[in-house]
């Protein structure tokens, strides 16, 4: 099954435990204020509009036999500046590449004997339920461990062939209230919720992944509301929570000027989930 990736990371230390291979798909379901990847979001319009701005004629727009537009990304020229996907005005990128499960898992090959498994992220990485369950089936008969990056909007209870392959989840949770999250991200956040407890009951989460915008949200009061929902569970299976920082590298410009909080901030949020009993607390 192809999807459209947006890059493969060959080693990862931050995308679950281990060296691993991390793979980023093309496209998400939300729109958050404070995305750091904004890129990944919009799949490619073939407008055009990089392709004049790109300073090394790495990109060149095609009519094909049949037709059809085509975007050309020419890696061997490019430099890596970025303009281009800083001028799309369609949140996407022209360096993509449209790729099957087999052709990825190549690239995972070349790194095998290094890494301790893959982790699929995005974009929202859910979104393509079936080249992961197939991408992963490839991982677990080389024994290499398999983990999900979720904004957590996609029923998982309702994949359980991928779950079945997967051996546990990050997940996003934005913010606790509904509203909230709304107001982040342009959806609500009743699916995330469920999956936090779905994962949490069946043992496959391995992160809660918590970014801290001050002037956003209350995070205070949504670190103390998702410790509650999650104590009981971590009591049986850790799961580790991660608090990051808000930073503006890579976000839009118009959020560029969100507050980023104090570490005095940070250590209080930390110190609400190690009263609940959380013992694997990351602050980033
Ligand atoms: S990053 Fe984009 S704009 Fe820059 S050289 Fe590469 S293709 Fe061209
Ligand atoms: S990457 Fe963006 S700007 Fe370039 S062709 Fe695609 S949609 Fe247009």
């Amino acid at each position: 099954m192809e999807v459209v990736v947006n890059k493969i990371i060959p080693f990862s230390s931050v995308d679950g435990p281990g060296n691993r291979t991390a793979i980023f798909l093309q496209g998400c379901n939300i729109n958050c204020k404070y995305c750091h990847n904004p890129e990944t979001r919009g799949m490619c319009q073939k407008c055009g509009v990089c392709v004049d701005k790109c300073p090394q004629n790495a990109l060149e727009k095609r009519i094909t036999a049949t037709g059809e537009i085509e975007i050309v990304f020419k890696k061997e020229l490019c430099v890596g500046c970025d303009t281009c996907i800083h001028v799309c005005p369609h949140d996407s990128s022209p360096r993509t590449s449209v790729m099957d499960e087999k052709m990825v898992f190549d690239e995972v090959k070349k790194q095998m004997p290094f890494i301790r498994g893959i982790t699929v992220s995005g974009g929202e990485c859910m979104l393509q339920p079936d080249f992961m369950t197939e991408l992963f089936k490839l991982a677990k008969e080389a024994n290499l461990s398999t983990m999900i990056d979720s904004n957590g909007t996609i029923d998982f209870s309702e994949k359980p062939e991928l779950l079945a392959v997967t051996d546990s989840v990050m997940l996003d949770i934005k913010a606790f209230d509904c509203n909230d999250h709304h107001r982040i991200t342009g959806a609500n956040n009743d699916i995330v919720i469920k999956n936090a407890v779905f994962l949490a009951e069946t043992g496959k989460l391995f992160e809660v992944r918590i970014v801290v915008v001050p002037d956003l949200y209350d995070a205070e009061q949504s670190v103390n509301d998702i410790a509650n929902l999650l104590a009981p569970y971590n009591a049986q299976n850790n799961i580790r929570i991660k608090l990051i920082s808000y930073r503006p590298m890579g976000v839009r410009e118009e959020y560029k000027n969100l507050k980023v909080p104090d570490a005095k901030y940070m250590q209080k949020l930390s110190q609400i989930l190690y009263n609940q009993g959380f013992s694997d607390v990351l602050v980033v």
